[in-house]
């Protein structure tokens, strides 16, 4: 069985950091067939180096908005405190998954910076995007598709999922700039903000929404996104 690595999160509780990830995002690697194993945050680059020598793929999880410093911006009062603990966390993983060749799949957080790692930028706000009317911040459940995307002909989320779907939305930033190596396969209907990609080469997808909740109590189509780690390439 395939290893499925899903990067950490930390959180302070009572007293303690703890390490974390959502239920989400090994459920749906076990619905595929996959042993999810989750990588704490960590300083130090061996522990990660070990972390990729034992997976087969990787999932970067969402969460905080990552540092604008990383991109050449100064932090905008939209954008939260950034974590550096965890982006350094996270650029030492890709870095590692990178030069081992295996699959990436980036989910909102880890699809933005995994676009920053490869050279490209985000708006600290969608306003900074375009006056869009869209509700990319979701209230209703986040299991609940709010906006629409249309997928590119060719991709490989257009052979999952088709030319159009619905998705949710819980992110307040969005990529500004797309890194040269990756192509644009979905764009929000409406406002044109870029909701996924892929590299040229095939080893990496990212997604702006959250597929894990959408497909988290009822088995969808998106739970065809975690194919991606699964799936010989
Ligand atoms: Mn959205």
């Amino acid at each position: 069985m395939k290893k499925i690595g899903i990067s950490g999160n930390r959180i302070f509780i009572k007293g303690f950091k703890r390490d974390y990830v959502l239920e989400h995002y090994a459920k749906c690697v076990e619905r595929k067939g996959g042993v999810p194993i989750i990588l704490p945050i960590t300083s130090k680059k061996e522990v990660v180096e070990e972390y990729i020598k034992i997976i087969d793929a990787l999932i970067l999880t969402g969460g905080q908005d990552v540092d604008p410093n990383l991109y050449g911006e100064e932090l905008y009062k939209e954008s939260e405190e950034p974590s550096v603990e965890r982006d350094q966390y996270d650029f030492m993983l890709i870095e590692a998954a990178l030069k081992k060749g295996i699959p990436i799949l980036g989910i909102c957080r880890g699809m933005q910076i995994l676009n920053v790692y490869l050279g490209g930028k985000l708006h600290q706000d969608i306003k900074y995007h375009s006056k869009t009317n869209l509700k990319h911040v979701q209230s209703s459940m986040y299991s609940d598709p709010v906006h629409s995307i249309k997928i590119s002909k060719g991709s490989y989320l257009y052979e999952k999922l088709g030319e159009e779907s619905r998705v949710n939305s819980i992110h307040h930033q969005c990529i500004k700039e797309v890194a040269s190596s990756l192509n644009v396969v979905a764009v929000s209907i409406g406002d044109g903000i870029i909701e996924a990609y892929e590299s040229k080469e095939g080893k990496i997808l990212g997604v702006q929404w959250h597929p894990e909740m959408m497909c988290f109590h009822v088995d969808n189509d998106m739970s065809r996104i975690f194919d991606f780690l699964l799936e010989e390439k």
